[in-house]
């Protein structure tokens, strides 16, 4: 069966299941050599910049805060449909928007940036990337930690942004017959674990993506024994705490880490595109769940990252995803940083 590239927080692969293992391990294997040859520390850009990084195969980025290693680390990319960033908005406005984003065919590639966070004994990492059976292009995480010198086995904790395929699907192993990180404690917001297990969580839903709820209470189940969930607000660790930013999903959290007099703002899909979130946070996004209230957040977040000036991690905003907000005009953009 031909695979179709499909939205990424839309539409499943329409064969889950029916992954063929020895090629996975082929493009897993050729995935960790480009990640050996990779250049950590270049600071790729939206636009051609990206697209360069891209081939040039950079899948690690490194940086401080305060006692804070971090390290932002591919799972690889989506490919998706353009027409359904902003599927209300006229198609010239739309097209300017991601022409300036460097994106001018009908699909885009959209990169994927695990963060991983380094303190004393504590190794955390942000989202588990889609595992191997949301895309084909995806899933590369345990090959790029691998390759950029990680042990998965000391990983200590898996928190959750929110509990889309391309953030929660690769909580298990290969096989979900396991945990990928099997040491960790694996935590979710509270308010986002009770929405995709509540009786009412495909209410709403467009059809393509009702089979996201059963795909994730089956990655649920698999990490409960070893879950916690952790109310927004509360440390995670010291310096490391969440804070609600619904509307991608109805319990999608952010998290911010304090440390050195500085902080970072780790966003998950709170802000989801390095135009169209940044410029028109009021266009009403395909892959939101509760589309108003993701408006609302965005404009919320965007006045507080522009005022507080924190250094900010997108995970699809162009590899590494690192960046600033600024205001400029009667709006704001994403400025790439270091
Ligand atoms: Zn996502």
């Amino acid at each position: 069966m031909k695979r179709q590239p499909q939205y990424a927080a839309c539409v499943p692969r329409k064969d889950p299941v029916t992954v063929d293992t020895i090629s996975r391990r082929h493009v897993l294997l050729g995935s960790g050599v480009l990640a050996g040859a990779a250049v950590a520390g270049v600071l790729p850009q939206f636009g051609p910049a990206a697209q360069l990084a891209h081939a040039a195969g950079a899948t690690t980025h490194a940086l401080k805060l305060g006692d804070f290693e971090i390290t932002i680390v591919s799972d690889g990319h989506l490919v998706t449909p353009t027409r359904l960033e902003a599927p209300d908005v006229p198609e010239a406005e739309r097209k300017a928007a991601l022409t300036a984003a460097g994106q001018t065919a009908e699909m885009a590639q959209r990169p994927t940036n695990v963060t991983v966070i380094k303190t004393g004994e504590e190794l955390i990492v942000v989202d588990a990337g889609s595992g191997p059976n949301f895309m084909p292009t995806a899933g590369k995480l345990t090959a790029n930690l691998e390759a950029a010198g990680f042990d998965i086995e000391k990983v200590t904790k898996v928190i959750f942004t929110h509990g889309h395929p391309d953030h929660l699907w690769g909580a298990l192993d290969d096989f979900e017959e396991g945990l990928r990180f099997p040491n960790a404690t694996y935590m979710m917001a509270e308010g986002e674990w009770d929405y995709w297990m509540s009786e009412n969580a495909e209410k709403g839903l467009p059809a393509d993506r009702v089979t996201f709820v059963a795909a994730a209470r089956r990655n649920i189940a698999g990490i409960e024994k070893k879950a916690q969930r952790f109310k927004t607000g509360q440390d995670i660790i010291p310096g490391l705490r969440a804070f609600d930013t619904p509307g991608h999903t109805q319990g999608h959290v952010s998290f911010e880490l304090a440390g050195g007099g500085d902080s970072l703002v780790i966003l998950g899909d709170a802000l989801l595109h390095p135009i169209i979130s940044f410029q028109h946070p009021e266009w009403r996004v395909g892959a939101d769940h509760v589309v108003d209230q993701a408006v609302e957040t965005r404009k919320k977040l965007l006045d507080r990252l522009a005022a507080d000036k924190p250094r900010i991690i997108g995970f699809h905003l162009p590899f590494p995803g690192l960046g600033r907000v600024e205001k400029k005009d009667n709006g704001y953009i994403y400025v790439a940083a270091g």
